[in-house]
């Protein structure tokens, strides 16, 4: 791999920065690693080293055919690089442990740093997910479904719209759009794709995006900035800015020796950074630092709304939640309903009249004349009530169900019943007389031919 020059020459600036080790790490292919679910992945053993700085991190010592796993597809586990899974101990250490936080992780798709976040906070914490590409949002949409959090909404806004929300915030994630250069192991397009022109243009637009979110963040609120980027324009020059811009003070964290993580230090602010370079660290390029704001600059009034009345919903599909202090949410104009925590209620009458939502809450599904028809959510979801049948199948039934073959399941009561693998949910069929129904939604369907060999 012939890596820029440019790059180079700006890395051999950063204190830290080993040239040669990183140009014989970047003739090697990158690591594979997952991510359990905290509550999923119980009943999975998944055979490899742990990460460190992330509890439930794992390191492959090669990459399977993922889809060829039902308890991936079920939400058991996400596939993501270890540098990024940092998050987690920066998070653990920076944010207080206090419950009812709001998080906003505002460039969020696909969703890795999301599921990592979801599986950090308390019930009746908030995790908003944003991402201002539509067909991106839809991948974050479905991934936030399957790792399955009812406190995790999911909505499609620029980050300007964000600007309205005065000091609603305590954290605020930004994975930002960047020139990927901490990715030329995994993406081959990222090295092509690279230039200079695009590092400074994803500097400004970096910039641009802290400035349109920094007003909702409240004082003493931390700001959690990421890149996968090596370029210091996108990395300590945008702490200098910060620091420059804003009243803001840099926080930083204590880091093993053992994990090979580079601390840096912004050039002129001296504000603290952690960088990730391929060769000295286990993971992909990676830079991210944790930024407290010092200033006041407003904060929102809450008006009270009149919630509806919803007992009726609540006694026709209050038996799908295991926890019945929920409120019942009409999210759009379809008849259909979704449970968000009673402690959210407030949140969500001001957030959906300035959002475009994706998922708020858990969707429940719709009533119809004769039964309720329950939403795919309900078979992902963490909150799902333990009383709804299920049936454990056997690895190659699951994968029948997960590309929509019948799967003949013998002796089945009529109803509905959840189809889980290794007591994994992977979605619904409803049996009647003589054959069952399988409602995996088209699009979730495996596309992929099974070989043979993986049909025992
Ligand atoms: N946080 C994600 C994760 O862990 O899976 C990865 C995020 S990726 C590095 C950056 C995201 O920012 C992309 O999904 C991209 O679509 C989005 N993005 C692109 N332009 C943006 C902009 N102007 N404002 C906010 N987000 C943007």
């Amino acid at each position: 791999m012939i890596l820029p020059q440019p790059l180079l020459q700006d890395l051999r600036t950063v204190p830290g920065f080993d040239e040669a080790s990183f140009i014989n790490a970047h003739t090697i292919g990158a690591l594979t690693s997952v991510r359990m679910h905290p509550i999923k992945g119980a009943g999975i053993n998944i055979p490899g080293e742990k990460i460190p700085w992330c509890n439930n991190g794992i390191y492959l010592a090669e990459r399977p055919v993922f889809t060829l796993d039902p308890a991936f597809h079920g939400g058991g586990y996400y596939v993501q690089e270890a540098s990024s899974m940092f998050l987690e101990h920066i998070y653990k250490q920076v944010v207080p442990q206090t419950e009812g936080l709001r998080i906003l992780d505002l460039c969020a798709a696909p969703g890795g740093k999301t599921t990592l976040l979801a599986s950090l906070l308390t019930k009746d914490s908030l995790l908003i997910s944003n991402e201002v590409i539509r067909s991106r949002a839809s991948i974050l949409e479905e991934n936030a479904l399957r790792w399955g959090y009812t406190n995790n909404w999911v909505t499609c806004n620029d980050p300007r719209d964000f600007t309205q929300l005065s000091g609603y915030f305590d954290v605020i994630v930004i994975d930002a759009p960047c020139s990927g250069s901490g990715l030329f192991r995994k993406d081959r397009k990222a090295l092509e794709d690279w230039t200079e022109a695009n590092v400074d243009l994803c500097s400004a637009r970096q910039q641009r995006i802290l400035a349109d979110i920094w007003p909702s963040l409240k004082e003493g609120g931390i700001i959690i900035y990421a890149t996968c980027s090596f370029s210091p324009q996108e990395d300590e020059e945008i702490l200098d800015w910060i620091g420059d811009e804003y009243e803001a003070e840099s926080v930083s964290v204590p880091i093993s020796s053992d994990w090979g993580i580079t601390a840096t230090e912004s050039p002129k602010r001296k504000m603290q950074g952690y960088r990730f370079f391929p060769g000295k660290t286990k993971g992909e390029g990676f830079f991210i630092a944790a930024i407290r704001k010092k200033e006041y600059t407003g904060s929102l009034r809450f008006q009270r709304s009149k919630p509806q009345n919803m007992s009726k919903i609540k006694a026709q599909a209050g038996y799908l939640l295991s926890d019945d202090t929920v409120q019942f949410i009409q999210p759009g104009k379809e008849i259909s309903y979704n449970a968000i925590a009673a402690a959210h209620e407030a949140d969500w009458f001001l957030l959906q009249k300035m959002f475009y939502f994706r998922k708020a809450g858990l969707p429940l599904g719709s009533p119809t004349a004769k039964e309720w028809l329950p939403a795919h959510d309900i078979a992902l979801s963490i909150d799902a009530s333990a009383q709804l049948s299920a049936i454990d199948v056997s690895r190659d039934q699951a994968l029948k169900f997960l590309k929509r073959e019948d799967m003949n399941l013998d002796n089945i009561q009529k109803g509905w019943h959840i189809i889980k693998y290794n007591n994994i949910g992977l979605g619904w069929i409803k049996s009647l007389q003589n054959r069952a129904n399988n409602y995996l939604p088209k699009h979730w369907r495996i596309r992929m031919e099974i070989p043979d060999e993986d049909i025992t």
